[in-house]
C-alpha cells in the first residue's frame, strides 16, 4: 500500500468490538495462561505480552504504523525521542566503543554525544556533514555506528546519502539516519542506506505538540554478523540460548532493544501518548504537504522583504543544498528553515518579541507557526564569536511553519519586521 493509506491503516487490527479507533490499553500487566507459558514468555520462545515497560497493545499499533511507513520489519517506541537515541547507542556500544556523528546535530544530541555518553566511556567523533570523506577518516575497529540528521540544525545541511552510505558499507558500520525533520511521507531513508532511523515522534508525526515520544527502526538491513557486535553472535547473558543475528534475523537489533534495553533502563511511552501519536500520523500526508505549500510561500515573502538578509531553505532554488534537495527530497525539504534579520542580534530578539501569530518557543513540528532565536535563547551562554563559529549567527531565526492560511503567516511576519 502507499505511504498514505500505510498511515491511516497501518498497524490497526480490529478487536471483538469491532471499534474502528485502537483501544487505549491503560494496563501495565497482563495474565499468564499457565505457568509453562510464563516460562515460555520469558524464555522468548513464544510472542505474548508480558509487562508494559517491555510493550503494550497501544503502543504496538504506533510501533507498527512507523514500522509501515518506513518499509522496515520493526519499530520501538519510546517515551521521547531523546531515549531512542540513548537506548539504542546503549544496545550497540560500550566502555571504548566509537560513534562517528555529523557534527551539524540538534543541541540536545550533541551534548548526549558529547558530554552524557563520554561519562559511559563511548566516543563520539564528529565530521563535516558536507565531507563524506571525514567520516571515512575517522571509522576505525572501534566504531558502532555512523549518525547522521536528514537536515542538518541549524545550517540546513542535507547529507549526501549516496556517499556516506558508501562509506559505511566499506567498512561494514551501521548507518543511523535521524527523520524527524522530514517523516517518511517525505523521505524513506531505508532507501538510501539507513540500517536505523530514530524519530522524536514528538514532532511532525504526532504533529499536535501534545505527547512526547520517539522511535527507533530496525529496517533489518544490517548484517549484524559483520564481525563488530559480538554481542549479537554469541548467546545473550540475559536469555539461555538466544543469539539475536541467529534467532531473529529480519531484525535482531529490535529484539535486543525490546528484551533487553527496554527491559534494563525503561523509557517506554505511555499509551496514552502512543494513542495520540498513532492519531496524530493518520492526517501526517495531508499536513505535510500544507507545512510543505506555506514554507515555499513564507520563503518567497521573506526573500523579497528589505529587511531580511539571507533565507536558508534547501528547497529553494537559488539555496546551496538545491541540487541534494531536489535529488533526496523532491517533495520539500520539510517546513523548518532559518534566515538572516539585518540589525543583528537587537533585530532578531525584537522580531521574535514582536510576533503575534506565531509562537516564540524552541520547539518545531506543530500546527502552529513556531519562530526562534537561538542567540537570545538556546545559545545566549556563548559569545558572538563562538556562535557564528557554531553557524548560528547573531541575525539568526529558526521558522518552523505551522498550518495557519499562509496569509495570516506572512501578515504576522511582516508587521513584526515592521
Ligand atoms: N532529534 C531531533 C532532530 C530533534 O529536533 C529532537 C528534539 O528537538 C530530538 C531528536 C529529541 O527528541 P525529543 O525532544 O522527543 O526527546
Amino acid at each position: 500500500m502507499k505511504t498514505e493509506t500505510l498511515a491511516v491503516v497501518g498497524g490497526t487490527k480490529k478487536d471483538e468490538t469491532k471499534a474502528t479507533n485502537p483501544a487505549i490499553y491503560m494496563s501495565t500487566a497482563y495474565e499468564y495462561d499457565s505457568a509453562q507459558h510464563a516460562a515460555d514468555l520469558f524464555d522468548l520462545k513464544t510472542t505474548g505480552y508480558i509487562y508494559s515497560r517491555l510493550h503494550n497493545p497501544t503502543t504496538t499499533v504506533l510501533e507498527q504504523r512507523i514500522a509501515a511507513l518506513e518499509d522496515s520489519p520493526a519499530c520501538i517506541a519510546t517515551s521521547s525521542g531523546h531515549f531512542a537515541q540513548f537506548m539504542t547507542i546503549c544496545a550497540m556500544a560500550k566502555a571504548g566503543d566509537e560513534i562517528v556523528s555529523s557534527s551539524s546535530i540538534y543541541g540536545g544530541t550533541f551534548n548526549m554525544f558529547s558530554k552524557s555518553l563520554k561519562k559511559l566511556g563511548i566516543t563520539v567523533k564528529f565530521a563535516n556533514i558536507n565531507k563524506p570523506e571525514e567520516f571515512d577518516a575517522l571509522i576505525n575497529d572501534k566504531t558502532k555506528a555512523v549518525f547522521v540528521e536528514v537536515v542538518s540544525n541549524p545550517s540546513c545541511d542535507i547529507p549526501d546519502f549516496e556517499a556516506i552510505s558508501a562509506v559505511c558499507k566499506k567498512h561494514k558500520v551501521p548507518f543511523i539516519v535521524d527523520n524527524t525533520y522530514l517523516t517518511p511521507y517525505l523521505f524513506k531513508p531505508k532507501y538510501f542506506g539507513a540500517d536505523i532511523i530514530w524519530h522524536s515522534t514528538t514532532k511532525f508525526l504526532d504533529g499536535h505538540s501534545n505527547a512526547m515520544g520517539g522511535a527507533v527502526v530496525d529496517c533489518g538491513t544490517y548484517d549484524w554478523t559483520s564481525g563488530r557486535f559480538p554481542d549479537f553472535t554469541t548467546e545473550s547473558p540475559s536469555y539461555k540460548g538466544v543469539v539475536y543475528a541467529r534467532d531473529f534475523k529480519a531484525c535482531p537489533l529490535y529484539a535486543k532493544l525490546l528484551t533487553e534495553t527496554m527491559r534494563d533502563l525503561g523509557g517506554c511511552p505511555s499509551p496514552f501518548n502512543s494513542y495520540l501519536i498513532a492519531q496524530g500520523i493518520q492526517t501526517l500526508h495531508v499536513r505535510m504537504d500544507r507545512h510543505i505549500e506555506n514554507t515555499f510561500k513564507v520563503v518567497e515573502f521573506l526573500k523579497k522583504h528589505p529587511k531580511i538578509e539571507w533565507v536558508n531553505y534547501p528547497s529553494d532554488k537559488d539555496n546551496k543544498n538545491y541540487k541534494l534537495a531536489q535529488k533526496y527530497y523532491p517533495k520539500g525539504a520539510g517546513a523548518v528553515f532559518t534566515f538572516g534579520v539585518k540589525g543583528g542580534f537587537d533585530a532578531g530578539k525584537k522580531l521574535i518579541e514582536s510576533v503575534k501569530l506565531c509562537v516564540h518557543t524552541a520547539n518545531l513540528g506543530d500546527v502552529r507557526t513556531l519562530v526562534t532565536h537561538p542567540a537570545s535563547t538556546t545559545h545566549r551562554q556563548l559569545t558572538s564569536e563562538q556562535r557564528a563559529q557554531y553557524g548560528v549567527p547573531d541575525s539568526l531565526v529558526r521558522i518552523s511553519v505551522g498550518l495557519e492560511h499562509a496569509d495570516d503567516i506572512i501578515a504576522d511576519l511582516e508587521q513584526a519586521l515592521k
